[in-house]
């Protein structure tokens, strides 16, 4: 019994929050609120004694549903994912995307009804699933080469995206891609979304964007080793956020119709077709990089003192060779990402390359239950005195392609995070990810001792 509640400092009302157990585990919880527990303890030093029968259904199903508006083309297709699990109320998280998501599929089926013409090129999927597993089982079975299935080119996240700005007390945010690869897929989403927000000034809404952090389905897509592009729309910070206090007063109306109507812009510019473009796309990416090229300027401006500057120094570097690359790719018209395995390796040197052992999409969670336990006590621990740190280890999982060595992929990370990552933290949550046995490393190809600890073979219980 746990008291991980929220005390909402307006109506001073206190709501129990979700706890979360291991997967298997024979343990029941309860939490309440500390007015409760408080309660409960008076009881237990009396010696109170309480019968507790728990019932487990585990035969209740979760759907995955998914539906389809077909393209002209038949290719690779756009899939457009909100999860419908959590428990109740869950009305932002996420109920409020599910909806969303019904309303952009309405919105667009019904404009190609009325003029066969707005057809995009590319089929755009719908998928409600619980989150991770139900897309993952999905993409498992849509992917299967045998029935011809294609990964998709692109996706786009939404949970939480109808938060009450005003009582929630987040923003309206674009979760970029990680950026290991160039693609105009966040600077169109950025454009839409700021567009969309110019357009409805009332009520009044802020919204921004963010580094990859990977705590959606959007995370499933993301690994660039996968070549598609990825975005989540969400809210940030959300104080109602998984506890009994997330529930449809906190959502609002018009943030709803803005999450909708750009999550359905970036799906038809992204699908392609002629109601796109393109030179208008390459406008935005242009204007896009300029914007971010400045604000490289001004972190690193702040970071001089970091390195000897040397960590300025490189992520000046790094936007400058991103912004060329996303400009050359912008050339193409309707490209989301280069063809996999072009990518260079970030730093020259002869140290060895760390390299990730699994096959499909990156499940971080049985990653980490792969760690012994007092590894994954500490990473807990790490994870709870700064929850960034979860984001941190799940970029550094998606770098370890085979082309960085350690320093490689904890600079590209703090670089793509547009932030330095203290060093203990940095070397902590990388021996993580080799504790976990999903990730080793080898000397770089061509150098004496090649292989050094290469694994063959994926850990158990990765596959899938
Ligand atoms: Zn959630």
């Amino acid at each position: 019994v746990t008291d991980v509640s929220l005390r909402d400092a307006e109506t001073g009302r206190e709501y129990p929050g979700r706890i979360e157990l291991e997967a298997g585990t024979g343990l029941f919880g309860f939490s309440v609120t500390s007015r409760q527990l408080e309660c409960l303890q008076r009881w237990a030093d009396r010696h109170a004694s309480a019968d507790v029968a728990i019932e487990i259904d585990t035969s209740a199903p979760m759907p995955v549903v998914s539906g389809a508006l077909e393209g002209r083309d038949g290719g690779r297709e756009v899939w457009m994912t909100a999860h419908l699990c959590h428990p109740r109320p869950s009305a932002n998280d996420n109920a409020s995307g599910v909806a969303a998501l019904l309303g952009v599929g309405a919105a667009l089926a019904s404009a190609r009804a009325e003029d066969r013409s707005s057809a995009a090129d590319r089929t755009i999927r719908f998928v409600w699933a619980p989150e991770f597993v139900g897309c993952a089982a999905l993409l498992h079975s849509h992917t299967d080469p045998g029935r011809g299935g294609l990964w998709p080119l692109a996706a786009i996240n939404l949970d939480m995206v109808g938060e009450d700005q005003a009582s929630c007390g987040g923003p309206f945010l674009v979760e970029r891609d990680p950026a290991c690869r160039p693609s105009p897929i966040a600077p169109v989403a950025e454009h839409v979304v700021e567009r969309v927000f110019a357009t409805t000034p009332t009520p009044p809404g802020a919204w921004g964007a963010m580094a990859y952090a990977g705590s959606s389905d959007h995370a499933l897509f993301a690994d660039p080793k996968l070549d598609c592009a990825a975005v989540a729309l969400r809210h940030a910070p959300d104080r109602f956020n998984h506890t009994a206090a997330d529930s449809t007063d906190k959502v609002c109306a018009a943030e709803m119709r803005r999450a909708a109507a750009a999550a359905a812009a970036l799906a038809l510019v992204v699908a392609g077709g002629d109601a796109v473009s393109w030179p208008a796309v390459r406008e935005v990416v242009s204007a896009w990089t300029t914007k971010e090229l400045a604000d490289a300027r001004r972190v690193a401006h702040a970071h001089t003192g970091v390195d000897g500057g040397a960590w300025s120094r490189g992520l000046l570097r790094r936007a400058a060779r991103q912004a060329a690359e996303l400009l050359a790719l912008a050339e193409t018209p309707g490209t989301f990402g280069p063809p996999p395995g072009g990518e260079e390796q970030s730093e020259p040197g002869a140290r060895p390359r760390v390299r990730g052992c699994w096959s499909g999409p990156l499940n971080l969670r049985a990653m980490i239950d792969g760690m012994p336990a007092s590894g994954r006590a500490e990473l807990s621990a790490l994870i709870a005195a700064d929850e960034r740190n979860r984001a941190v280890l799940s970029n550094f999982a998606i770098r370890a392609d085979g082309t960085r060595d350690r320093e490689g992929i904890v600079a590209d990370t703090s670089y793509a995070l547009k932030r330095p990552i203290e060093a203990g933290i940095a070397a902590r949550l990388l021996e993580a990810l080799f504790e976990s046995g999903w990730v080793v490393e080898s000397e770089p190809e061509g150098s004496i001792g090649a292989g050094r600890q290469g694994v063959a073979e994926p850990p158990e219980g990765v596959a899938g």
